[in-house]
């Protein structure tokens, strides 16, 4: 391809044009768009809005299971037959508690996520009393996922001092009944819709490997580019044994139902190219399906988890911390408590030298 092409991507982004659709087709799956040129134009993007700065979230999962929902990506629903440790509400204590552990481990950001349909008033009062207290007492900003939303609990929760609210639309409005029955795609627009009537910030992405075509992906980055979220999580489907997609995906043959590190990192640039001042996170997934390549969505994307997802463990914190650093990025957080954790990785990083049993294992086996 030549390099006009990647100078263009580049520029239509950095205008705010959009692209076309046969032009993202290209992205996805053109074989003669190299993946290196590619970074390149869309690490121009991300460099305008984000300079080299990455941000961290860290991911409370204050209830798990004991969802009505069919989801058939989540091991918390009705539908999945996982083997999950299901427990209601967490108390206030403990969400305070990992509030804290998440400061200090310079996390920029701390999302509480609730399984479940959607809050009742009673929880909405709740939730608001407890985003107060967790504001008092750390500078940290405070992200909530609980299921559908109405404009009414929207303002309870902004009024609260919520920074934002995560409602993904994981996927095109044309896949959506493939992936789950209990609730629409317009239901979940709709609780962005009231997030925005009352101001709030939204944060609303994607799973990338439902079964899903080309297509669903371009739709669903441009219907987010409509909405203007101000956070966007791109999500790679982590097939857990016992959710209904686990055993969907697998059979399907037509779409990419294994992703390879190359096409995850195509789907990054797209959705940068599409939604240039969005905070895009490389979220679930990116260690299982980026592999050795993983440090590459850096290029793209600006935001990342540290210390795993909502029912799968991702890498440990200081690893994230050292590629970060390593691939010349700075951690955007509170840089007392970084230093800190840094300080107590070098001190671990001993080499350590093999022992005999590794070195002889045949001498070893006969004594
Ligand atoms: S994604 Fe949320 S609503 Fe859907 S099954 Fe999982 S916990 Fe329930």
């Amino acid at each position: 391809m030549k390099t006009t092409f990647y100078h263009e991507l580049t520029s239509t982004s950095l205008q705010d044009a959009v692209l076309s659709d046969a032009c993202c087709e290209e992205i996805l799956t053109g074989s003669d768009v190299e993946l290196l040129p590619l970074l390149d134009a869309a690490y121009q993007v991300r460099k305008t809005y984000f300079r080299n700065e990455v941000q961290l979230h860290i991911l409370n999962n204050a209830q798990n299971g004991y969802c009505p929902e069919d989801c058939g990506y989540c091991a918390q629903a009705s539908s999945a037959t996982t083997n999950i440790e299901a427990y209601p509400l967490k108390p206030d204590a403990e969400i305070l508690e990992e509030a804290k552990r998440a400061y200090e481990s310079g996390a920029y950001r701390y999302c509480i996520v609730m399984s479940g349909r959607g809050p009742s008033p009673k929880r909405v009062s709740h939730l608001a009393a407890l985003i107060q207290t967790v504001k008092a007492h750390y500078p940290i900003e405070v992200c909530l996922s609980a299921g559908l939303i109405d404009v009414e609990s929207a303002h309870t929760l902004k009024a609260a001092g919520l920074d934002r609210l995560n409602h993904n639309l994981n996927t095109s409005e044309a896949h959506y009944p493939n992936i789950c029955s209990t609730h629409t795609y317009q239901d979940r627009m709709e609780t962005l819709q009231a997030a925005q009537t009352v101001g709030l910030a939204c944060c609303s992405g994607v799973i990338v490997g439902m079964g899903e075509e080309t297509d669903d992906l371009i739709k669903v980055a441009k219907a987010l580019r409509k909405l203007e979220v101000a956070s966007l999580p791109v999500n790679f489907f982590l097939p857990i044994s016992g959710t209904e997609l686990s055993e969907f995906v697998t059979a399907q043959r037509s779409v990419p139902t294994t992703l390879t590190p190359d096409y995850c990192l195509r789907v990054l640039c797209l959705y940068r190219f599409l939604n240039p001042r969005a905070e895009i996170r490389v979220a679930a997934g990116r260690e299982h399906h980026l592999r050795s390549m993983e440090v590459m969505a850096l290029y793209p994307a600006n935001s990342m988890f540290i210390d795993g997802y909502l029912n799968a463990e991702g890498s440990v914190a200081s690893r994230t911390l050292e590629m970060i650093k390593d691939a010349g990025f700075a951690v955007k957080a509170n840089a007392e408590d970084l230093e800190q954790l840094n300080q107590e990785e070098a001190e671990k990083r001993d080499v350590l030298l093999k022992e005999l049993k590794v070195l002889r294992p045949r001498m070893a086996s006969n004594t």
